[in-house]
Formats: C-alpha cells, structure tokens, sequence
C-alpha cells in the first residue's frame, strides 16, 4: 500500500525540515508493515525559503513531490493540488506547521486497516482562547441546522482519505472550495479519534478574525439554497406584520381621525426595514457572486514550478 502524506506550505521555512523529518520517521516506522510512503508538498506562494527548501528536500529524498504555485491561492486550492497530484492508495491531509502530530499518522493507518474510507483526527480545543472556542460551539451548532452535511467542531483537515474518497473528491468541481464539507458531503464509512492539539511552534497562524469570519460564511452559503429560504421566510413574516399594522392604523384613523402623526415609529420602521433588506440582498448578492466564479471557470491555481512530471510538461 501507498500512502500520501499532503500537506500545503505557505510560508513554512522554520519548520519544514522539521516537518519533513518527522513524517520520514513514521515513513520508516510504517515501511515493515508493508506501507511505502510518499510526500506531496504544495508551496502556496510563500513569501520566504520554502520552494527552496522544498527542492533541496526533493534532492535528497526522491519520495518527495513538490508543486510550486505562482502565487498566493489559499490553503483551499493547495489541498486541491495535494490531491491531485497524490498517486497513493490512501493520503493523508495535515498542516505543514507541525500543528497536526506526525506520530498520529500510524494510527489513521491500522484504523484505515480496518475498513474506514476516511479516519478523522478530532483535535481537543484546550489551550485554545476562551473565545475562539465558544464562537466555535457557537457557530457549530447555527452551521449544523443550515447545512445538509454535518460538520464536526475540532474536525480539521488532518484526516486520512481512501482513494475512492479522494476521486470522489477530486470530481467535485466547484471554484468555490470548503473541503471540510466537501469531505464530509463525499461520506463513506469514516471514524474519529481525539488528540491533543499541540501549539504553533513558529511563525503565527494566517487566520485573522476577518478571514475565519469568511471562511466561516462559506461554510454556511456553500452547501444549500437555505439561507436563501431563510430571506424569503423572514421577509412574508416582515409583511405580514406590515399589514397587520396598517389596518390597524387605517382602523384607528377611520374611528378617531388622524392623531399627531408617528414620528418615531416611521424612523423604526424604515431603518428597521432597510436593515433588513440589505442582508436580503446580501444573501442574493453571494449566491450571485458564486455564480459568477463557477461560470467563469478559471482554473484553481496555476503551477510555477515542480518535480512532478505530467505538470511540468503543462507548465512548458
Ligand atoms: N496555508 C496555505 N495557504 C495559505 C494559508 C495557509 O497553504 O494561504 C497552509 C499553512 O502552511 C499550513 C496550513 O495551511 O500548513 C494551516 O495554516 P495555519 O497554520 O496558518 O492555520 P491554522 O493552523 O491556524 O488553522
Ligand atoms: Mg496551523
């Protein structure tokens, strides 16, 4: 059996030697077992040493692929090519930041082993911010009632993939990608296991509060139509009540003529309503907004430089 090990790198030059030596050493442990390993490295257009480091790495070890994007395209489109150029019989997806232990590896394994398609590693959230984890749980349970496949707080991307789950994956298309529900929504018999989440060692995390909140917009738009229902819901019960009100305004002026006219109720009413429009339009303005990027079908990353023969013959 062959496994790949995919991990994306973006700027990663303090530790991707260290990452490196730590999964040939679970490659070497996992070897008597019958298992060949091999490691797929996608630089996502970092900024410092890490193509570099990635080549001479190539030049040592010849497990090694790496594929170099001309830019920065996120971690997303780094998995993509991860997957796409994994030729293992399972592949193993984890951050290069030594953030998912290497030492779990060989458990996915003997789990694997025993028929799961995809083995999950749950990290445990301590050590994290009081906040992060509660708008975590928070944001967890609102996704969960919204989106058709169920997401897991802690489930992140260091998982083991059987091939078909990675054809699978590899057969969705979309220009929009959320692999965690993409995974999730791919299903096959999976399990779960816990760990202890460790912290990073170097450099700083490249999620800022802006992006998780991104990210985790797109969790929530890039599944269904129901925030869409939700608009539209929410708007015949806004109308509903507008009717309601102005019969019983037009009922209270036909009996006690018009009284001194509602200043501040206007006010409410309209900035209320405006308020809520906007966010209608928003919702709409997403949906639209995706279709713009999946009509236009543009590639999802584009490759700058690589070991991997069959895309250095595309990049020429
Ligand atoms: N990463 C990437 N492209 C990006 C941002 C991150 O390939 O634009 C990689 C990064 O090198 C790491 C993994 O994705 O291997 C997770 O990134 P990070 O540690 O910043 O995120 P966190 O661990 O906080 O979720
Ligand atoms: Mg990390």
């Amino acid at each position: 059996m062959l496994i790949s090990i995919v991990a994306p790198c973006y700027n990663e030059e303090d530790v991707i030697e260290r990452f490196h030596a730590a999964v040939q050493k679970v490659a070497d442990d996992l070897l008597p077992l019958g298992h060949d390993m091999e490691f797929v490295y996608v630089d996502d257009g970092s900024r410092d040493r890490t193509l570099t480091l990635l080549e001479q790495l190539a030049e040592h070890d010849p497990r090694v692929r790496y594929v170099s994007f001309s830019r920065n395209f996120g971690k997303e489109a780094a998995l993509l090519a991860g997957l796409r150029h994994a030729s293992g019989d399972s592949v193993v997806v984890m951050d290069a930041d030594l953030q998912h232990p290497p030492e779990l590896i060989g458990r996915m394994v003997e789990l694997r082993d025993e028929g799961y398609d995809q083995v999950l590693a749950r990290r445990s959230r301590r050590g994290d911010r009081f906040t992060r984890t509660l708008t975590a749980r928070l944001y967890y349970r609102l996704v969960n009632r919204l989106v058709d496949v169920e997401l897991v707080d802690g489930v992140g991307d260091f998982r083991l993939l059987s091939r078909r789950v990675v054809d699978a994956v590899l057969g969705l298309t979309e220009y929009n990608r959320f692999s965690k529900g993409l995974f999730a929504w791919v299903g096959f018999p999976s399990t779960t296991f816990e760990y202890e989440n460790a912290v990073r060692e170097h450099g700083s995390s490249s999620w800022s509060l802006k992006s998780l909140l991104n990210y985790g917009l797109d969790g929530l738009l890039s599944f269904n139509n129901r925030p869409l229902r939700a608009a539209l819901h929410l708007g015949m019960v806004l109308l509903t009540c507008a009717g309601l009100y102005t019969a019983w305004i037009v009922g209270a002026a036909l009996v006690n003529g018009v009284e001194t006219p509602g200043y501040v109720t206007i006010i409410t009413v309209v900035t209320a309503l405006a308020g809520v429009q906007m966010v209608m339009l928003g919702v709409v303005g997403e949906y639209t907004g995706r279709i713009y990027y999946e009509v236009k079908g543009r590639p999802h990353f584009l490759v700058k430089a690589t070991n991997v023969e069959r895309t250095k013959d595309l990049i020429r």
